[in-house]
């Protein structure tokens, strides 16, 4: 038999888990319910393990989950650009530290007779600084390598994550050249300036 307590307002015999649950049920406005229940909460016990409302309590494992889900959405952010499209370039360790040439192409691309706006940041996460980037979204593609590397115009592309394409035209310092992703931004001569004419760039 499992020990029994009587309501001290009623008398009747309740479990003891129970009292509180029969206090707020059968006496919700006695005036002595809500001092008794204060003492009750305090007594081992008088709380039903399973009773709904009762606080959540959060375990360690499900905080380990948590942390799993979150930290894979963040992985799921950064990673691709690192780890998918040719991990393009090895990083450079600093902005303008230890670098064999820092050299800048302008870049611009028109789509029909839109202009395609380059985005700032491209060739910088979190974890990584490519030697092909931009700092701004004026289409001024910075090349700052550690190595004697050398770098074209589809290098850049390829940071990006852009498909070079089929450009209908392609001018390079000015002048009209077969549209090809090989042209080297710093080398003889150096390029200033690209544009590129699509009749669709997406
Ligand atoms: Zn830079
Ligand atoms: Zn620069």
């Amino acid at each position: 038999m499992t020990k029994m307590d009587r309501c001290p307002i009623c008398n009747v015999a309740v479990k003891p888990e129970n009292l509180i649950r029969h206090l707020n049920d059968i006496h919700p406005r006695h005036p002595d319910k809500p001092g008794l229940l204060e003492e009750l909460k305090e007594e081992p016990g008088r709380i039903p393990q399973k009773r709904a409302g009762r606080p959540i309590r959060i375990r360690r494992w499900q905080i380990a989950v948590v942390a799993v889900i979150v930290l894979g959405g963040l992985g799921a952010v950064y990673l691709p650009p690192l780890l998918s499209g040719t991990p393009a370039f090895p990083c450079i360790g600093q902005e303008g530290v230890g670098l064999v040439y820092h050299w800048h192409t302008d870049l611009s691309i028109s789509s029909g007779a839109a202009s395609v706006s380059i985005p700032s940041g491209i060739g910088i996460s979190t974890f990584c600084l490519e030697p092909l980037h931009t700092h701004d979204a004026t289409g001024r593609i910075h090349i700052e390598t550690q190595t004697a590397s050398l770098y074209s115009i589809g290098d850049f592309f390829r940071v990006w994550g852009k498909s070079f394409g089929n450009p209908t035209a392609m001018h390079v310092n000015g002048t009209a050249v077969t549209p090809n992703p090989s042209v080297i931004l710093y080398g003889p001569g150096g390029v200033e300036t690209i544009h590129l004419q699509y009749d669709s760039f997406s």
